[in-house]
């Protein structure tokens, strides 16, 4: 007799390979029910970026569930519980499997789903599906947790050991009776009313099978010198672009983690490359430590002292910082490369964010929200933590007194300015030495390129020098006030 199926819940985990959630399923020789479920309270945190992200994911998902296995990915919309109860009761499941999830809505969710099913008798499972390791098992020989970076990943190397995917070949048992299933051609997420998000397509492809591409191409041509190059701003970009794979879980770290230690191991010539490479997942790992043990890191300062920094209230600077016109060539092309393709460097995510806390003295919480609607990599846990990082707020924080100057930067990471010059194409005449602060370029020389700053291209916003010395002086009366 067939048994009675399991329910598998999918998220932020839209992936075939290394997927504990099929891999224990198939062990119980039960027919599987996956499902997505279309929950406002989840779909209305998510910014438009990754709405139309997770849109297109899925449409690929579900074509894959039936390509693959003729099994229908189920939709439905409401409220968590209430679509579990609604097709435990018409399938007769008897086991739900999901991810882990770790912002506080996911986690109430989650205890909430637990409690009610395992009260009814059916079996609630969670897995790992996001990480390394799960956050509660990692704490300091006090049993707290970490805050600091250093320690904390050499903590989880220690565990991490000999990571392991779980079997990808696999034939799940298909159930056989009829579910509904909703069309997501009639889920209107905010994403459909933002005309921009559509360009997104031009650079993406939302799917495991592209994420796993992605995934090939960067061990074959760009792990090898990630140490060194991985800050240049270089068209393509040197480091993997796996972030957003990451974020819904179409590419599993393990797997990644994995395949890095494994091109080391055939050349460790490149040794240094793959650590430098793993320690970039430690700070994705160190994030989510750090939002799993204090929650409200999206919204509260770590240094609860930066609550009461005196930030302006400048909305006309803040939308020329979104909209890349601040008249610094660095910041306004990585704002345009955000706002045309919805993801930026991590160099240049540094850059721009510091600009807008210490040279805007505008509140981080602005550059969050904005990041978060337009990033298709929006995470909220590396997000936070890593605008608190920037701020100078945060666990194991840049100094406050780290100002990142936008001139020196950019002659740094970009010395030809030719990133400058792909997103920002009126500055496309402007001559070497003058590209990363054109309005240093004579009356003459700029009306024979025709760049007249102040009307083709805008004058700078603020002065960096002065913002600087400003910033500094408040951050001080801060702390002694403090
Ligand atoms: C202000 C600010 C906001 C950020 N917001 C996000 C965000 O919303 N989502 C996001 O995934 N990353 C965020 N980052 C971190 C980082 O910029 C991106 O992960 C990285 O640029 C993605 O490109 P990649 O995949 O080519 O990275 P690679 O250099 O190839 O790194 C591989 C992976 O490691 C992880 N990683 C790399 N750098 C970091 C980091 N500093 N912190 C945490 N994880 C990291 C990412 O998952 C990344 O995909 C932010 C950084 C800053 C400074």
């Amino acid at each position: 007799m067939l048994k009675q199926p399991i329910i598998l819940i999918f998220y932020q985990n839209l992936r075939f390979h290394d997927q504990p959630l099929l891999a224990n399923a198939i062990q119980q020789e039960a027919p599987i029910i996956p499902i997505f479920i279309n929950d406002p309270k989840l779909i209305t945190q998510l910014g438009v970026a990754s709405q139309w992200w997770l849109y297109e994911s899925l449409i690929e998902f579900q074509k894959q569930w039936e390509s693959s296995f003729g099994i229908e990915l189920i939709l439905r919309t409401g409220d968590s519980i209430e679509v579990l109860q609604e097709l435990v009761q018409e399938t007769n499941a008897n086991k739900i499997y999901l991810g882990k999830r770790y912002t506080a809505t996911e986690i109430a969710i989650d205890q909430s789903i637990q409690k009610t099913f395992t009260q009814q008798g059916i079996e609630v499972k969670f897995f790992n599906t996001h990480l390394l390791l799960d956050p509660p098992t990692i704490h300091n020989q006090q049993g707290k947790s970490f805050q600091m970076f250093t320690p904390f990943w050499k903590s989880c190397l220690h565990k991490i050991g000999k990571v392991k995917t779980v079997d990808d070949s696999f034939t799940p048992l298909k159930y056989n009776r009829a579910i509904s299933s909703e069309s997501l051609t009639n889920w209107t997420w905010g994403h459909t009313q933002e005309a921009w998000t559509q360009k997104l397509a031009r650079y993406w492809q939302p799917s495991e099978t592209r994420g796993l591409k992605q995934l090939d191409r960067f061990l074959k041509n760009n792990l090898k010198g990630y140490a060194t190059q991985r800050n240049l701003l270089i068209d393509p970009p040197l480091t993997s672009q796996l972030s957003p794979y990451l974020r819904w879980g179409q590419v599993s770290v393990r797997k990644v983690f994995k395949k890095v230690i494994e091109a080391v191991q055939v050349n460790p010539s490149i040794q240094q490359d793959g650590n430098a490479f793993l320690n970039e997942l430690g700070w994705r790992e160190f994030s989510y430590h750090l939002l799993f043990n204090y929650p409200f890191m999206q919204k509260v300062p770590f240094n609860i002292w930066f609550k009461n920094f005196p930030w302006q209230k400048d909305i006309m600077a803040l939308k020329k910082w979104q909209k890349g016109t601040t008249g610094y060539p660095i910041i306004d092309a990585g704002m345009r490369q955000l706002w045309e393709e919805g993801w930026m460097p991590n160099r240049l995510r540094m850059i721009v964010a510091s600009f807008l806390v210490k040279d805007l003295l505008i509140d981080w919480q602005y550059g969050i929200a904005w990041f978060r609607d337009t990033l298709i990599d929006a995470d909220p846990a590396n997000n936070a933590n890593n605008w608190q990082w920037v701020a100078g707020c945060g666990v194991d924080a840049a100094p406050y007194f780290r100002i990142f100057n936008p001139i020196i930067q950019g002659k740094k990471f970009d010395p030809e300015g030719k990133y400058i010059k792909k997103y920002i194409p009126e500055l496309k005449e402007v001559p070497i030495p003058y590209i990363h602060q054109p309005w240093k370029m004579s009356v003459d020389l700029q009306e024979e390129l025709d760049v007249i700053i102040g009307i083709n291209y805008p004058k700078p916003i603020v002065d960096h020098s002065i913002q600087r010395i400003k910033a500094l002086r408040l951050w001080k009366q801060l702390k002694k006030i403090s």
